[in-house]
């Protein structure tokens, strides 16, 4: 092959008319459409001074232009590197300058801040949204034949930078070859083909909706209902015409919050997939009761995509991320990187073609996370059964140390969730004198209900050990999320003075 990623994912759709975008305000991109607008856009990235190998930082709502950017990234063999929506301008030139991107493509409705940011950066400034932009107009003007330029599966093919949720963000360096066999395995498991209809409302700046949704449909030829954002009037809307759903926690309990979704609606579906946060073992029986479906969730990150996933035909268990995938070793280590029994909670490493080439810029955090015999350290913290199940049990970073003991956060949580009138919780260290950090809780309350905090502290006292009990609580009405449904632990500490 030429280019393996362009010639596994797009170069195959180069003159059908099969569906590959349902767009909801109308109409259908074909596939063969869609791969000569990635051509268009690859002539106009060369046009903006783009080489291959370059770096094209794009913060663009989604739009079937941003996606085909990436196509058209891949064809010219620029790195894609698509930045969160919500980002500031400030923050956005943290990204252009560190990784070097030759060009951003911003919204032009915010040229008037972007383009500086640019131009600080060293940076060719181009616009795209929805309705056209300076790189659309020029896209345009191209032709629809593009020459692919080679490039070997251990090219880099995107940068993806993390979300931020425990520091700054790091930007993931991907190869070609980390992008398709991720791909390749989880189309397979999950029994994908040219018959699906996925419906995609997440976000394609980030893995989940590009790399795992978009790449895994490009694989199978299926077709995906291309929906903005998370909006359950179009998800209720187009189900019944789907066959399978991406989302993010939230995707479900929203779901569940209407009345209108049930298991007629749901019919068709043959599948639902979480993954991004953990999803509550109690969404998971409410789905089920609701539904007849078993939502089947995954666990992955940036820097490897896709680690672990419930089995497609065999039990998913609710609460478990489920069993390695078939091509990623995973083991459960110690601090110094021993592997520790099954049962035993510890740092969750794996190994495998889907893991990241490294951190760009940043060659000692690689080092320290990247072990020389190919393990990565994922930072979660986790156990694996005797079947090979995987429960997610927090991050590192998360992890509470009180008088010397460790406390996991999550097995407060877990706790805490099942007391009456408790919707969810967050539980975080603070500091102490004595004991360097004590637990606190904060709780959500479900709708129209008041927590009984005297039952709840009670019921702590006989469910956990006195070194675990939360010293602290706090009521909330909502927890703080990120656009991916991640609690922001961060925001919590800040704000109850850890
Ligand atoms: P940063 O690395 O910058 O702190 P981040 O880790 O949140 O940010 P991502 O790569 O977007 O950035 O998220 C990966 C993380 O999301 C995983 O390390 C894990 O903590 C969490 N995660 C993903 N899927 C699941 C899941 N099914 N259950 C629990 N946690 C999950
Ligand atoms: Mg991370």
């Amino acid at each position: 092959m030429k280019n393996p990623l362009y010639d596994t994912m797009f170069g195959p759709y180069t003159g059908k008319d099969t569906p590959f975008l349902h767009l909801p305000e109308g109409g259908v991109i074909t596939h063969g459409s869609f791969v000569c607008r990635a051509a268009q856009l690859a002539h106009a990235l060369v046009g903006y001074g783009v080489k291959t190998g370059d770096r094209v930082a794009v913060q663009v709502g989604k739009c079937t232009d941003m996606l085909a950017l990436y196509a058209g990234c891949a064809q010219m063999g620029a790195i894609f590197l698509p930045l969160n929506t919500a980002y500031t301008a400030a923050e956005l030139s943290y990204f252009v300058e560190d990784s070097g991107a030759t060009l951003l493509v911003g919204d032009p409705a915010r040229t008037d801040e972007l383009a500086p940011v640019a131009q600080a950066a060293g940076a060719a400034f181009a616009t795209l949204d929805a309705n056209g932009g300076s790189l659309s107009d020029r896209a345009d003007q191209q032709s629809a034949n593009f020459e692919t330029v080679a490039r070997s599966e251990d090219d880099l093919a995107a940068f993806l930078y993390t979300s931020g949720t425990t520091g700054r963000s790091k930007g993931a360096m991907l190869s070609q070859k980390n992008l398709i066999r991720n791909a390749a395995t989880l189309t397979d498991l999950w029994q994908f083909t040219n018959k699906d209809v996925l419906l995609h409302a997440l976000p394609i700046f980030h893995t989940h909706g590009l790399f795992v949704a978009t790449n895994v449909m490009l694989m199978a030829g299926g077709s995906m209902v291309f929906i903005p954002k998370l909006d359950i009037d179009q998800l209720i809307e187009w189900m019944p015409q789907a066959t399978s759903m991406m989302g993010v926690p939230t995707f479900y309990t929203r779901l569940l919050d209407d009345p209108r979704f049930d298991a007629e609606l749901s019919k068709n579906m043959r599948l639902f997939i979480s993954g991004s946060a953990p999803l509550l073992a109690d969404t998971h029986v409410a789905f089920e009761q609701r539904t007849g479906h078993r939502i089947l969730e995954r666990y992955g990150m940036t820097e490897t995509n896709m680690n672990t996933s419930n089995p497609y035909d065999g039990e998913r268990r609710a609460g478990t991320v489920g069993l390695p995938l078939p091509d990623v070793e995973l083991r459960v280590s110690d601090a110094n990187g021993t592997e520790l029994p099954r049962g035993e909670t510890g740092v969750v490493e794996v190994r495998g073609p889907n893991v990241f080439q490294g951190y760009w810029n940043m060659p000692e955090k690689t080092k320290e996370e990247l072990r020389e015999d190919g393990f990565f350290i994922t930072g979660d913290l986790g156990v694996q059964d005797d079947a090979g199940y995987v429960t997610i049990v927090g991050r590192g970073k998360d992890l509470i140390i009180s008088g010397g003991y460790n406390i996991y956060p999550k097995e407060l949580e877990l706790v805490l969730d099942e007391q009456a009138g408790v919707l969810e919780s967050a539980v975080i260290g603070i500091p102490h004198d004595d004991l360097g950090e004590v637990p606190l809780a904060v709780l959500v309350p479900q709708a129209g209900m008041e927590i009984d905090l005297d039952a709840v502290k009670s019921t702590a006292e006989t469910a956990l050990a006195r070194f675990k009990q939360p010293r602290e609580y706090r009521v909330v009405d909502a927890l703080p999320r990120n656009t991916m449904g991640k609690v922001q632990k961060v925001t919590l500490r800040a704000e109850y003075g850890a």
